[in-house]
């Protein structure tokens, strides 16, 4: 740290991503990536923009801002795009967070950085015993909400209705829902932002739309919110979305046929993986998403993710009171779940 950095950030711990490890091929099961690869409309529209690089790209995303909007059913100024959905859910930290948020005391770890980034108040809500989010926790807090739905890392999603309660009773606070993880078997409420003015549903093209490496996300919502999000962007990082990612989304929202067969392959892999999973004796969260969050009564949480490191296979392990022995295991491809099984299987027999 140098001595001249700001007093009040001194003690703030930053996120810690999963690994991206460069030693290695690991079969990567634990940052929640797509095994495959974007769209080729996506790849094709992205190509065409390097040679026009020395240009700006355009603030208001206006060809992106279109093409979703149509896609999604809202009016054009009733969605914002950000660099990832990361930096939609940092700002709505910054435009709605004065009077204090909650969030669950199990989550998307970014909730707790953000609050204290932005030095916000936060209460976290603790998890019912199996794992599930209890909506009367969340009515009438006075406080803006941030909810995961599907939450990370259970994989347990609410439905649609059980949203609508938290928003009637919470009429008078912005209620964020961040569907991350929405396009693998949970309900979205983009069509809830109609009738709730406090409504703003964030979503990323990172997993679905397999792009994390291109940092794109959006928010939608009652377009009063939308400007006050983006009043915030234009105050900070106007050209947040650069040429080359902004003609990816284009492209890849042209295609949805291909990111809906994408996730309908990993719903399908999930559903194997359970299934295996369970024959192995492991405990498995009802998941949602596009991950499973499993633990084993014989064998510790931390040395299943050690011993399958070693055997090349990277899961994601949280050293945290509750979540210390479960992993959090990235869905792939089937012959990538295969090998993970088979490993599983050795280290279990080991044992
Ligand atoms: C992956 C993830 C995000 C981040 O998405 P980016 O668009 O890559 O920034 C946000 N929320 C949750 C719950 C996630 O798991």
């Amino acid at each position: 740290m140098s001595r001249f950095f700001s007093e009040k950030f001194k003690d703030l711990a930053p996120y810690t991503p999963g690994e991206q490890p460069k030693d290695f091929k690991y079969i990567k099961l634990n940052t929640n990536e797509s095994p495959f690869p974007p769209s080729q409309k996506a790849i094709c529209k992205a190509n065409e923009q390097l040679g026009v690089l020395n240009l700006y790209p355009d603030p208001t995303c206006s060809e992106l801002v279109k093409t979703a909007s149509q896609l999604f059913n809202v009016e054009e100024d009733e969605i914002i795009f950000g660099n990832g959905s990361d930096e939609l859910l940092y700002l709505s930290f910054l435009a709605f967070g004065q009077n204090g948020v909650v969030f669950p005391d199990i989550t998307y770890g970014f909730y707790s950085v953000y609050a204290k980034v932005c030095n916000i108040c936060f209460e976290e809500i603790p998890l019912n015993y199996d794992f599930k989010i209890d909506i009367k926790d969340y009515f009438n807090k006075n406080k803006t909400i941030f909810i995961a739905n599907p939450n990370a890392p259970t994989g347990i999603a609410l439905s649609t209705t059980q949203i609508e309660e938290i928003l009637i009773n919470n009429k008078e606070s912005v209620v964020v829902i961040d569907e991350a993880y929405v396009d693998f078997g949970g309900e979205s409420c983009i069509s809830l932002t109609k009738k709730y003015d406090n409504l703003l549903v964030i979503q990323t093209f990172s997993k679905s739309r397999s792009m994390a490496g291109a940092r794109l996300g959006f928010a939608v919502g009652n377009q009063k919110l939308i400007k006050d999000l983006n009043r915030l962007k234009f105050s900070f990082n106007p050209y947040n979305i650069n040429k080359i990612t902004m003609a990816c989304g284009i492209g890849a929202l042209s295609d949805e046929i291909y990111a809906k067969a994408n996730s309908k392959k990993i719903i399908e892999n999930r559903e194997f993986t359970i299934l295996e999973l369970k024959k192995l004796g492991f405990n498995v969260l009802d998941s949602m998403a596009n991950f499973v969050f499993a633990s084993h009564n014989k064998v510790f949480g931390k040395d299943i993710y050690l011993k399958l490191k070693q055997k090349g296979v990277l899961v994601r392990y949280f050293d945290k009171e509750r979540l210390k022995n479960f992993n959090r295991i990235t869905i792939g491809t089937k012959e990538q779940m295969q090998i993970l099984i088979d490993k599983l299987k050795e280290i279990l027999e080991e044992n």
